[in-house]
């Protein structure tokens, strides 16, 4: 057992003393999937942590890429055994961040990024040091609702419904002290390139050891 540990925790000629968590939250609807895939694809060291969730799997969805998707009890099973950095519930299911992976990530050295929403960060941000948040926010209200309602996924009511939790989410984000960057997703490859600048400023000052 302690070889398999000891292995496990070998340091590799990849690794590097430069690991930082990066957390992205904002509101459903602001585009911040697809700034978190972009962002990756920027920075060459940067991983993606997938997330457990009790959410139903859509066709859309790949398990292991998206998410892993598990049952209620599995769900419990990972918070009795600590296995999870955090969790929140979300519109209703629970998602949570993976501890073993992202430890592992981070002992080598990556970027690894989380999306995650804003109760999550709280935890995250009490439970590991040197966290780096960042914010995805709508170049307004009146175009969140707009790109909601684009979606046409769901009905007026649903739309209004995770309008208002919008809302609360940047009201919540921005009471939490959690985020030092702020992004308006006005054109989403300006919003990756702004997001990728503040996340090589973060890593620069945890390269000088600040
Ligand atoms: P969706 O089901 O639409 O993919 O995600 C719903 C919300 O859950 C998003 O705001 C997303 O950031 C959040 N979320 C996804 N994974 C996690 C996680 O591991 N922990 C927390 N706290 N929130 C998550």
């Amino acid at each position: 057992m302690q070889a398999m540990s000891e292995q496990r925790h070998r340091r590799l000629e990849t690794d590097t003393d430069a690991g930082l968590l990066v957390i992205v939250s904002g509101p459903s609807g602001v585009g911040k999937t697809t700034i978190t895939r972009g962002v990756e694809r920027s920075i060459a060291d940067s991983v993606f942590s997938v997330s457990v969730t009790t959410r139903p799997k859509t066709e859309a969805d790949v398990e292991g890429v998206d998410y892993h998707f598990v049952d209620d009890a599995a769900f419990d099973r990972l918070i009795a055994e600590d296995k999870l950095i955090e969790w929140a519930e979300v519109f209703g299911c629970r998602y949570g961040t993976p501890r073993d992976w992202v430890q592992e990530q981070l002992r080598r050295g990556r970027l690894v990024i989380l999306d995650i929403d804003v109760q999550g960060a709280v935890q995250v941000t009490k439970n590991m040091q040197g966290a780096f948040g960042l914010f995805i926010l709508p170049p307004s209200e009146g175009v969140l609702l707009e790109r909601l309602r684009a979606r046409k996924r769901e009905p007026e009511e649903a739309i209004q419904r995770r309008f208002a939790e919008a809302q609360r989410e940047i009201a919540d984000a921005q009471a939490s002290g959690v985020y030092t960057a702020w992004v308006v997703n006005q054109d989403v490859n300006t919003a990756i390139q702004e997001a990728v600048g503040v996340i090589h400023e973060a890593r620069t000052k945890v390269r000088e050891g600040d």
